[in-house]
């Protein structure tokens, strides 16, 4: 996929999501080719705002000011590239042959040479993603995973019940400023939300409660008066939590239920329980949306064609303080994954995904990516198909992967390597042209992977198309479940699975 300069903003994928939507049905501007994304639609009654949560402000929100939906959503198309099905098996072979030179187990095999030195970076500890994970010193369950599958959820189900009293359900989730500004009765329905990231924007850790503020980009149908509308927008959000609040164990996690004794949340009263009897809502127990604003609202989807020159990808690998600690760690716990192993892994998912991503075939990405970044591809598939084109990155291939970071915490590990990788980069209308980017000139960029598998997993990485819990032949649905065993096989339960995806200049 395409790159454009990309400064203004750190761009973060994310991991997580309940339910993926499939985006069908008619949208605006489908079909027809489009330019820019960057001018705000009006007329439209889908804005809610501003930050003060009180009232409600209909037209154009503008005043979102610091964030442009066309650019920030440029910026984050940014993040893939993927070459077509013939050349697969080239990634393949190179990315074996380096794999193969690599078999003696050790950190020192995630480097060959010839690329950027590795520093301690010590910047990233301050990245607000990171610093939300110092809430495991207080809440030892706290997984960082977990936390962005649930604010995927509850963003997802908030759109989805803005209409009728619907919102009444998630209030034990939702300050009731932030209830009285969704509230809209005009909406009649609001589905096939699909997120296309979610950023951090700052993590404060008050003596009271935490504060983390989010901004998420989506693609979202509503429907009024009969008639469906697709809009492209960002909202910003900030979810707060006491202090003194504990995660949710890892059962309940996907699920939005009470946060005192997970009954449904259909026998809620208010912010009371009709089963527990507790009062739930507040961010008391666990996290609130505190204040929501939309900051753009599009008609268009994001602009595809625009080419950008590579940056970053001659910076040093930012590896985290005491990564290699923690990776022998892991290794101690579980010796198959090497890093031989892990990058052979990583190199079966690559190749995975240019096909999928160049055929615009989400079943192809499906197995081995979390809900949350198979939203971000079905969004960005969406875009491409919306205009009849696809991104072709031909001939991709690994060139070489370094380690990053590697984090446990009470339900996952993860592991962050660097990826070098060239190809071929064009993109190409569905009857023939080439819209941008070049069929011939290669080109060198690379790219953070992060890499998540549940604690209670080991073994081998599986390098071959078989499901990770029962071996048979992968035939996932998009779901995520194994066609014969029906394991859930995308949570990273039984293998590793591919959570986020950041450019050199996103990452740090
Ligand atoms: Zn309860
Ligand atoms: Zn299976």
């Amino acid at each position: 996929m395409r790159r454009r300069g990309l400064k203004r903003t750190h761009v973060a994928l994310f991991v997580g999501a309940l339910s993926f939507t499939t985006a069908v049905g008619a949208r605006p501007g489908g079909g027809q080719a489009y330019r820019g994304g960057s001018s705000r639609s009006s007329g439209s009654s889908s804005h809610y705002s501003p930050s003060s949560g009180s009232s409600r402000s209909y037209g154009p929100s503008g005043g979102g000011g610091d964030v442009d939906s066309g650019l920030v959503l440029e910026l984050l198309l940014l993040c893939f590239r993927y070459p077509p099905l013939g050349l697969l098996v080239v990634g393949g072979v190179v990315g074996f042959v380096i794999l193969n030179r690599r078999r003696t187990r050790g950190l020192s095999d995630w480097s060959v040479g010839g690329m950027p030195a590795r520093v301690e970076a010590t910047t990233r500890t301050t990245s607000a993603r990171r610093e939300l994970t110092r809430l495991v010193e207080s809440d030892p369950g706290f997984s960082l995973v977990l936390f962005e599958d649930f604010a995927y959820a509850l963003y997802a189900e908030l759109e989805m019940k803005r209409p009728g009293g619907e919102l009444q359900r998630l209030a034990a989730f939702l300050s009731p400023p932030v209830m009285e500004l969704l509230h809209d009765p005009k909406l009649e329905r609001v589905d096939g939300v699909v997120i296309g990231a979610m950023r951090y924007v700052a993590v404060d850790h008050g003596s009271e409660r935490t504060a983390v503020t989010l901004e998420l980009e989506a693609n979202l149908s509503e429907v009024r008066a009969g008639v469906v509308q697709r809009f492209y927008v960002c909202d910003r959000l900030v979810l707060t939590r006491a202090r003194t609040a504990r995660s949710r164990p890892p059962g309940r996690k996907r699920k939005l239920d009470c946060p005192n004794c997970g009954a449904p949340l259909e026998g809620m009263r208010g912010t009371t329980c009709g089963y527990c009897r507790q009062e739930v809502g507040g961010g008391r127990l666990d996290w609130q949306v505190e204040r929501i604003e939309r900051l753009t609202t599009e008609q268009r989807p994001p602009d595809i064609l625009s080419d950008a020159a590579e940056s970053g990808n001659q910076l040093p690998t930012l590896v985290a303080p005491g990564a290699e600690q923690r990776m022998s760690q892991l290794l101690a716990r579980d010796p198959a994954s090497d890093p031989a192993a892990l990058s052979a892994r990583v190199a079966f998912v690559f190749n995975a995904l240019q096909f999928g991503w160049s055929n615009r075939d989400l079943a192809r990405i499906r197995p081995f990516v979390t809900d949350g970044l198979f939203q971000y591809f079905g969004y960005w598939i969406d875009v491409y198909t919306t205009v009849r084109a696809r991104n072709i990155t031909e001939n991709a291939r690994i060139l070489n992967i370094e380690l990053a970071d590697v984090v446990a915490d009470a339900v996952y590990d993860a592991v962050t390597v660097r990826l070098f990788a060239v190809s071929v980069d064009y993109t190409l209308s569905d009857d023939g042209k080439v819209l941008s980017g070049s069929r011939e000139r290669e080109r060198h960029y690379s790219e953070y992977w992060t890499l998540v598998r549940g604690r209670g997993a080991q073994g081998r990485p599986r390098t071959e198309p078989v499901c990770p819990a029962c071996g048979a032949p992968l035939d996932i649905g998009m779901a995520g479940n194994c066609g014969y065993c029906h394991a859930r096989i995308v949570s990273g339960e039984f293998d590793w699975v591919l959570s986020r995806i950041e450019q050199d200049e996103a990452y740090g």
